[in-house]
C-alpha cells in the first residue's frame, strides 16, 4: 500500500474527527460566512504527484477553496430555490458515503430502504399507490426520465417501440406547456424529441398558469394525434399552478400523457392551507419531485414518480446476463438511465425519519411565513413592486434602475443572495425562501441588505 494510504488507514478514526470538526466550524460559522462570492479567478494546481494525506489535503482545501464556498446552506440564501440540509440529512449522507453501496440490486438491504423511502415521499405529497417512484440526482433528471416514459407510451399508441425503433418512429410529437421550466427544453434535447417540438399554450392573464380552454383548442387541433403535454405545479418566477384537475380531465376527450413538474411545488401538499394547490397532483402519468430544494436533503436527490412502471423498464432496462432480467420489482438499474449508482435515498430517510411529515410541514410553512413577510417588507421600499402575489415561497419583484446591478450590489452585502430573472418582459429579481433555517429575524436582516443595496435610506 502507498506510505500514505496506510497512514491514513492506521489513523482513520483520527480522519473522521478532523473532517468532523472542520464541519462543525463550517456549519457553526455560516452566520459570518458572506452568502455569496462575485466571480473569482485562480490558477489551477498541478496534479499531485506524491500526494500531501489526509492532513495535508484538509490543509489545502482550507487555505484555497474553503473561504470562497458561498453560505448556501444557510438561511439568507435565497438564489434558485436552494434548499439546506436538514442536520439528520447532513448525517445520512455522511453514512452514503461511509457504507459505499451500490443502491441497484437486492443483494444488500439498502434497495429496501430506498423503496420505503420512495413510498413515505409519494405519501407525503398525496401520491396513490398507483404511483411508484425511483430516485434520480435532480428535476431535470426526473422530467427527463418522466419524458422519455411519456415518448415510449406516445409509441404504445402509435403501434412503435421507440425502445426498440428510436424517435424517428414516432414522427412528429407535439409537446404543450403553459411556462416549462427550461430543464423541459433540456430533456426534450436529450430525448431526441427536439426543443422545437415545445408549443407554447397561452397562459391566464397575468398568471403563469395554463388557460385550460386554449390548452383543449390546441389538443382538439390535434385531430386526435397522441401528444404529451407537461403541466406545472410551481413556476420558478411567481410559484403559480396549473389547474391540475381541469388539465387532468381533458384526458376524457384527446389523448395525452400528463407530466407534471412538482419540484418544489408540490411541497405545497405538506401545508393544509396551500394543499388544494396540487389538487390532481395524482392523476398525472408522471411527476417529478425535487428532494434538495424543499426537502432540505443535501444535493444530489428528486424522485421520478409513474403510474406506468411497465414502459419505464421498457424504456430503461439493462438487461446482461450478469445483471438479470427485470422483474415486477425490477432491480433499480432497469428504471433510470444510471447504472452503479449510490444509495441517494439514505439523506431522505434520515430526514423523515428524523422530523417526520409533521417536521417537514413545519419547514415549509415558516418558509412560506418568511417568503410573505419579506414581500411585504419589500413593497415598503420606494419603486420596489412586486410582479405577482407571494403565493408560496417566492417573491418576485421589480426595482428602481437595473435589476442585474441590483443583484450584485445585493450580493456585495454578503448578507444575502438573490437570482436575476425576466418576468413577462420585466427584468426582476427573485428571492426564493427554501431553507429550514429562515426565520423572522433573518428576514429583517435580509430586508435590510437589500435596502442598503438600492440605496433606498431606512
Ligand atoms: C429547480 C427546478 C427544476 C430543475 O431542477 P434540478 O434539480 O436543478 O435539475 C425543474 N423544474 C422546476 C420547477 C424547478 O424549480
Amino acid at each position: 500500500m502507498h506510505p500514505r494510504l496506510s497512514h491514513d488507514l492506521a489513523s482513520l478514526p483520527a480522519v473522521l474527527e478532523s473532517t468532523r470538526s472542520f464541519a462543525v466550524r463550517a456549519l457553526a460559522g455560516l452566520d459570518e460566512r458572506p452568502v455569496a462570492h462575485g466571480p473569482t479567478t485562480s490558477a489551477p494546481d498541478p496534479l499531485p504527484v506524491d500526494g500531501v494525506g489526509f492532513d495535508g489535503a484538509l490543509a489545502r482545501f482550507a487555505q484555497r477553496w474553503e473561504p470562497g464556498f458561498s453560505g448556501s446552506a444557510g438561511p439568507r440564501y435565497l438564489g434558485f430555490v436552494t434548499g439546506g440540509a436538514t442536520p439528520a440529512s447532513i448525517a445520512g449522507d455522511w453514512l452514503t458515503s461511509t457504507f459505499d453501496q451500490n443502491a441497484t440490486s437486492g443483494e444488500s438491504s439498502a434497495v429496501d430502504l430506498e423503496r420505503e423511502t420512495v413510498r413515505w415521499l409519494r405519501e407525503l405529497v398525496g401520491l396513490s399507490e398507483a404511483h411508484s417512484g425511483t430516485f434520480v440526482t435532480g428535476a431535470t433528471m426526473s422530467s427527463f426520465v418522466g419524458l422519455a416514459i411519456a415518448r415510449e407510451w406516445l409509441g404504445e399508441r402509435l403501434g412503435v417501440s421507440v425502445a426498440d425503433d428510436g424517435v424517428g418512429a414516432l414522427g412528429d410529437v407535439v409537446v404543450l406547456s403553459g411556462a416549462p421550466h427550461s430543464s423541459v427544453y433540456k430533456a426534450l434535447s436529450m430525448l431526441g424529441i427536439g426543443r422545437s417540438r415545445m408549443r407554447l399554450v397561452d397562459v391566464v392573464p397575468d398568471r403563469e398558469a395554463v388557460d385550460v380552454a386554449r390548452l383543449r383548442e390546441a389538443l382538439a387541433g390535434l385531430g386526435g394525434r397522441p401528444a404529451i403535454v407537461v403541466a406545472n405545479a410551481g413556476t420558478v418566477n411567481t410559484v403559480d399552478f396549473d389547474d391540475l384537475r381541469a388539465v387532468a380531465a381533458l384526458r376524457d376527450e384527446f389523448p395525452f400523457w400528463l407530466h407534471v413538474d412538482a419540484a418544489f411545488g408540490g411541497f405545497a401538499a405538506l401545508s393544509p392551507e396551500h394543499a388544494h394547490l396540487v389538487d390532481g397532483l395524482d392523476l398525472a402519468d408522471s411527476v417529478c419531485l425535487d428532494l434538495h430544494k424543499w426537502l432540505n436533503v443535501p444535493y444530489d436527490a428528486a424522485v421520478q414518480f409513474t403510474r406506468r412502471r411497465d414502459l419505464q423498464v421498457a424504456v430503461f432496462q439493462n438487461s446482461a446476463a450478469y445483471l438479470g432480467v427485470p422483474t415486477d420489482d425490477p432491480d433499480l438499474f432497469h428504471l433510470t438511465p444510471e447504472n452503479s449508482r449510490r444509495l441517494r435515498a439514505l439523506a431522505a430517510w434520515f430526514s423523515l425519519t428524523a422530523y417526520g411529515a409533521d417536521g417537514h410541514r413545519d419547514i415549509v410553512e415558516r418558509d412560506i411565513a418568511a417568503a410573505r413577510r419579506l414581500g411585504g417588507l419589500l413593497e415598503t421600499i420606494p419603486g420596489v413592486r412586486l410582479l405577482a402575489p407571494v403565493r408560496l415561497n417566492v417573491v418576485c419583484f421589480a426595482v428602481p434602475g437595473d435589476a442585474t446591478a441590483a443583484v450584485e450590489a445585493v450580493r456585495d452585502t454578503g448578507e444575502v443572495f438573490l437570482t436575476p430573472t425576466v418576468y413577462k418582459g420585466q427584468p426582476a429579481l427573485r428571492a426564493a425562501v427554501s431553507n429550514w433555517r429562515t426565520g423572522a429575524e433573518d428576514v429583517d436582516r435580509i430586508f435590510a441588505a437589500i435596502r442598503t443595496a438600492l440605496g433606498s435610506p431606512a
